[in-house]
């Protein structure tokens, strides 16, 4: 058996982030991954502006409140006013640029506009406050730097990243393609709902939660259903996937049962690694590669690298694979903590583990497992941890009803009021 860390270490190391990029509007860029760094060419803001709605003025102009001066010009959004003359005020609103010579802006809560004579010009304007040089002024370059990069090759995009890419003017950004993730489950108890559920079995729960996975990663699924139970068909199913996907993701049949068919499948029709995992819940992994052309045509495999790619340029010999196992809330943590790293690998993504949160266990956990374990946890409303009653890797219920897992040393007793490692869901879902 393996601990969970050198197969975290070793399973993202073994593929290459995909060669092929795209370049897309920024609108269309949620989620992706960047394969280019961004640099603005600007200081954002671009000049000094207001960040109210008030008067622009120089400072040492106010002697102290009551001070009064004439208006001198009016500068609303996207205008550029003249050059402040001293001993004047400008009305100016949020967003505005500052006029040069100016150096404060006093909010018009604490001004009083005095109308002029007869009613014309911009008339002048009673300062009821003191003056600080530089108030309510948000200085160019305060957010970005020209030439500074904003957004690091391999950053993940979110929607304030995508913010960021515009507020720098970037229209396109330069990303990963979306990795084709081929998913299939085997099981000869499986139906799917819809049909009827005849006697033995169950309804395919897999499918669903691994296909949402993957979706919310960014991947492009090619969905192949439920593969019988049978030699035959799972080769047949592996080659297909193969064809088409950059990494195969199957749950169920990874044990060594005679019901299990993925092992002698894969070795078939590629190379597996079985390996077993320290961890609870999801002992078994299968780790491999799938050709999907005679191995006869591969060259050697260059060893140990990364990019242990035998693949010749613009030829596509196989796909990775994962086998998870079969148990509905296995399939669901290890993928969240050893699937995950690898399709963000895939997409040449920079930060692969999620963050974790030291938290109070509300809870005990007397008896732990000699495995480390993942157990399902909520947040309550007094920022501790309650834990789900039942932790059987069979329950989906608890990962819905969780907010993250607790990742639990092995052998280490949890008491009531203990701080323990929190993974929220939020870090592991995206
Ligand atoms: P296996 O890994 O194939 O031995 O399956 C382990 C357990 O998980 C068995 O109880 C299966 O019935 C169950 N299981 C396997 N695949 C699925 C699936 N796609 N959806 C729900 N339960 C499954
Ligand atoms: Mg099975």
């Amino acid at each position: 058996m393996q601990s969970l860390d050198e197969a975290l270490e070793r399973l993202p190391a073994r593929v290459a982030p995909l060669g092929q990029l795209e370049t897309l509007s920024t609108a269309e860029a949620l989620g992706r991954v960047l394969a280019a760094d961004v640099v603005s060419a600007l200081d954002v803001p671009p000049a000094d502006n207001t960040s109210m709605d008030g008067y622009a003025l120089c400072a040492a102009d106010v002697a102290g409140p009551g001070t009064v001066l004439p208006v001198a010009q009016r500068v609303p959004a996207g205008v550029v006013g003249a050059l402040h003359q001293p001993g004047t005020a400008a009305r100016i609103f949020t967003g505005a640029q500052i006029p040069i010579g100016a150096d404060a802006v006093v909010m018009q809560e604490q001004c009083e506009a005095v109308p002029g004579e007869s009613g014309e010009g911009l008339g002048s304007v009673r300062v009821n406050a003191e003056v600080q040089s530089g108030q309510w002024i948000r200085c160019q370059g305060e957010d970005v730097r020209k030439d500074s990069v904003v957004l690091t090759a391999g950053h993940k995009l979110d929607a304030a990243a995508l913010g960021l890419a515009a507020t720098v003017g970037a229209a396109q950004l330069t990303v990963a393609r979306r990795p084709r993730v081929a998913l299939f489950s085997t099981g000869d108890e499986l139906v799917m709902p819809g049909e009827p559920l005849k006697p033995g079995a169950i309804y395919n729960s897999n499918r669903f939660t691994l296909r949402g996975l993957l979706q919310g990663l960014g991947c492009e699924v090619v969905d192949l259903g439920i593969v019988p139970d049978q030699l035959d068909a799972t080769r047949a199913a592996l080659r297909e996937a193969a064809s088409q996907a950059d990494l195969i993701i199957t749950s169920g049949g990874v044990s060594v049962g005679e019901e299990d068919h993925l092992r002698p499948a894969v070795q078939a029709e590629g190379e597996l690694d079985l390996w077993q995992i320290a961890m609870k819940p999801g002992k078994p992994l299968a780790f491999g590669r799938i050709f999907c052309e005679p191995l006869a045509g591969v060259p050697a495999a260059p060893q140990g690298g990364a990019s242990r790619s035998w693949e010749r340029p613009g030829e596509r010999l196989g796909s990775w694979f994962i086998g998870l196992p079969g148990n509905p809330v296995s399939s669901f943590v290890t993928f969240l903590l050893l699937v995950r790293p690898v399709i963000l690998r895939l997409q040449g993504a920079t930060r692969l583990a999620p963050r974790r949160f030291a938290l109070r266990a509300d809870f005990a956990w007397p008896k732990p497992d000699r495995r480390r374990e993942f157990l399902r946890v909520r947040l309550n409303d007094s920022g501790g941890l309650d834990l789900f009653p039942n932790q059987s890797s069979g329950v989906l219920s608890s990962a819905v009803w969780a907010d993250g897992l607790v990742d639990n040393p092995a052998g280490a007793p949890i008491a009531l009021g203990d701080s323990v490692s929190f993974i929220p869901f939020s870090e592991v879902l995206s």
